[in-house]
């Protein structure tokens, strides 16, 4: 069975009359060039994506993950992606995917050719990378300052903040900064000292036993994986909670994570050089259940 499964989307094909969503979409090489050289704005990165995890054939969580792609859309005021052809592409790629192993499915969606007819959209699988060592040790993590306050995506909304934009650029940064730094990876903090969100993850800690996460201002992504671990806590006795966390409160946190939807769970062991107490107990609880299917 292939790993790789390339699926070419056309959306206006989807919106036609009782279009056959099948028909919407091919399977493409994706080796052969298949992209045109006049996609400038995927080049300039404007445009959005997903990643979605696979686990043993299961695509997880996609309805949040194509909501959040249609809310993604609404803030770069890109044309409405029509969620049950994404939804159709996603399940015609899982089913031609091995059962067995983990996988990402990354769902693209560009302004397309500059003055052309349509959007440019494609889906791409690829095998995880092995994510035991930081699952299951853990991560050491620096903070990094964000460069602007929470309320930046208020009042200057074409930051696009709170959009999975294709420029990824200054994300990619800050994961190598973290690197020269000698961690594994980063923090965002706002130029007002709150905690926001990992570079590709969402931050959760626990003090005094209480979960929180940084509340969804419209500057981080609202992660899919932190939503899913706060239902999973709920269902399991506790009282998770969403509010501004000062960057201090990170530092004496009981334990600390970042989130995501294909590494899911990483420990922090290590935050700005201070070792971080690590909870390997409930880390490898999580997880088992984000392994598990979710829909
Ligand atoms: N925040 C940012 C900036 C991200 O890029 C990501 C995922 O890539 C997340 C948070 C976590 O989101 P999810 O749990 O949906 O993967």
């Amino acid at each position: 069975m292939p790993e790789t499964v390339t699926l070419l989307i056309d959306p206006i094909a989807a919106d036609a009359e009782g279009a056959d969503l099948a028909s919407t979409f091919r399977a493409v090489d994706a080796a052969e060039p298949a992209l045109r050289v006049g996609e400038l704005s995927t080049q300039r990165g404007d445009g959005i994506f997903e990643t979605i995890g696979v686990a043993d054939g299961h695509a997880q969580e996609v309805r949040p993950h194509l909501e959040r792609l249609r809310n993604s859309a609404r803030i770069c005021e890109l044309p409405e992606p029509n969620l049950a052809q994404w939804e159709a592409a996603i399940q015609t790629a899982v089913a031609q995917l091995p059962r067995d192993g983990e996988f990402g499915i990354k769902l693209v969606l560009s302004r397309g050719v500059e003055h052309g007819p349509a959007p440019t959209a494609w889906l791409t699988t690829s095998r995880a990378a092995d994510f035991t060592v930081p699952r299951e040790r853990g991560i050491r993590v620096v903070t990094l300052d964000r460069g602007y306050d929470r309320g930046a995506a208020e009042r200057a909304p074409w930051l696009l903040l709170g959009a999975k934009t294709l420029s990824y650029a200054v994300n990619m940064a800050a994961i190598r900064e973290a690197k020269r730094r000698g961690a594994d990876d980063t923090i965002f903090v706002s130029s007002d000292g709150y905690v926001m969100e990992g570079p590709t993850s969402s931050v959760i800690l626990r003090r005094d036993g209480v979960y929180s996460t940084p509340a969804p201002s419209g500057a981080i992504l609202h992660g899919t994986t932190q939503q899913s671990l706060f239902e999973h806590l709920e269902a399991t006795g506790h009282t998770p909670e969403y509010r501004d966390i000062p960057v201090d409160e990170l530092r004496t946190a009981d334990a600390a994570w970042l989130v995501s939807s294909v590494r899911l769970a990483a420990g922090i062991t290590e935050l700005d050089g201070e070792p971080m107490p690590y909870d390997a107990a409930t880390t490898a609880e999580f997880n088992a259940y984000l392994l598990t299917p979710r829909d």
